[in-house]
């Protein structure tokens, strides 16, 4: 790889292996340097450009070193609208609230702005096939694009998982394998997989794939462009990994290195109470995160015990004064409940965790009257609709030849 890497968190070049991208100095994330100056010009030009968002995350492919040469296996993935959340601002007291709705990426979630750089490489290296471990929605999104590269799939998920993820994933074709314990210890078999079957390593952290990783920062991109060049108070991104949290960092440090942003947004990392080891560490002023004992929530996609960027996450939190926050599942689901009722926005429990957060972070007082905060919607509910209260069907269907059942139906709803 031409591309020189560098630790986010102590800035010393990389010099340690190249099949575990990791700061052999302090354990922070390592992450290709974008040459800000030389190419001023063309990244200034990217983001101003309107017409970039449209074209999805390759409108920013100035800014993923690597990729000058490569062709994209593209779906669209990118360029998702940026809602006004009028009706949660109301019920949370919140100025001004925006949803980033990554919902509408092809394969639900914005796990595509990685899925796609990802394949884009593997079909330029002629790679024989793919695998990852993931809680669910990297192994769909990553089986999506390879549906799309031609390139054989294995998708390795936890047993205790949200199965409908693994049923979107064997709709794309992969090759489904389930295993026993965590994500984490999903990704671990993967590592093991990669010399006995030649699989080419696509699970979705900076530390296996620190160049298709770059692929998230385009979501600041396009919301420093909709929120017409300005920066918000706070963004709210649930953590999972830590990879999300991490490279909305990156991506504002970019925007402030080309004097197009003028200052950094506080980042807020958001967890569930049942696996919180982020949120930990920032209360316990941890350099490092503990490894999760039991993890248990509903919000499947963000059900990491072992975070992988954890150092990095960490750094970036206390770097722009921002915190850490740990979301019930009750608050979850409530979230989850009005976002889709008031606001017409279908968010998994992960990133109903993120809504969830906007109301506790005002209710504390950590987010101030006046100030504005963006939530990243990660991923669709589509996946998860018995969730929703009132999803099944409560009495009898209706005769059409019969109108005093179609009056005892609509009573029901007359209240
Ligand atoms: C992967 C994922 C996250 C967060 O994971 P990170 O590894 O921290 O980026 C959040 N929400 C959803 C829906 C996800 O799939
Ligand atoms: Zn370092």
């Amino acid at each position: 790889m031409s591309v020189s890497l560098v630790c986010t968190v102590c800035n010393k070049p990389y010099e340690g292996r190249a099949d575990r991208y990791i700061c052999t100095h302090c354990g922070g994330s390592v992450e290709p340097v974008l040459e800000v100056s030389p190419a001023r010009t063309d990244l200034i030009a990217a983001i101003r450009r309107g017409s970039a968002r449209a074209e999805g995350i390759w409108g920013y492919r100035a800014f993923f070193p690597g990729f000058e040469e490569i062709e994209p296996v593209t779906m669209g993935e990118g360029g998702t609208p940026l809602y006004r959340a009028h009706a949660l601002e109301k019920e949370y007291g919140v100025s001004a609230l925006f949803l980033k709705n990554e919902t509408l990426n092809p394969s639900g979630t914005y796990k595509d702005r990685f899925a796609s750089p990802m394949l884009s490489l593997c079909r330029a290296e002629g790679v024989s096939s793919v695998a990852l471990g993931s809680a669910g929605n990297a192994g769909s999104s990553v089986a999506a694009y390879a549906a799309k590269a031609g390139i054989p799939c294995y998708v390795v998920l936890p047993e205790g998982g949200v199965f409908a993820r693994a049923q979107q994933a064997m709709s794309y074709g992969a090759r489904f394998i389930r295993a026993k314990g965590e994500v984490n210890d999903c990704i671990d078999l993967i590592e093991k997989g990669v010399s006995r079957y030649h699989w080419k390593n696509a699970c979705t952290t900076m530390l296996h794939n620190p160049l298709a990783s770059e692929g998230y920062k385009s979501i600041v991109y396009e919301l420093f462009e909709q929120m017409g060049e300005t920066v918000p108070a706070a963004v709210l991104c649930p953590i999972g990994g830590g990879i999300l949290i991490s490279k909305v960092y990156r991506a504002y440090r970019e925007l402030v290195a080309l004097g197009l942003a003028d200052r950094m947004p506080r980042l807020f990392g958001v967890q569930a109470a049942g696996c919180q080891p982020v949120v930990w560490a920032m209360e316990h002023g941890a350099r490092e995160t503990p490894v999760w004992e039991e993890p248990h929530t509903i919000a499947g996609s963000i059900n990491d015990p072992v975070t992988f960027e954890g150092v990095t996450a960490l750094h970036v939190i206390r770097a722009t004064n921002g915190a850490a926050v740990a979301v019930t599942d009750e608050e979850i689901l409530a979230a989850m409940r009005l976002s889709a009722s008031r606001e017409a926005v279908l968010a998994e429990p992960a990133s109903a965790a993120a809504i969830a957060a906007a109301k506790k972070l005002r209710e504390s007082g950590e987010l101030k009257e006046g100030e504005s905060c963006v939530c990243i919607v990660t991923g669709s509910a589509l996946r998860d609709l018995p969730l929703f209260a009132g999803a099944g069907p409560e009495s009898s269907a209706v005769r059409p030849d019969h109108i005093e059942d179609l009056d005892e139906a609509f009573a029901r709803f007359s209240f």
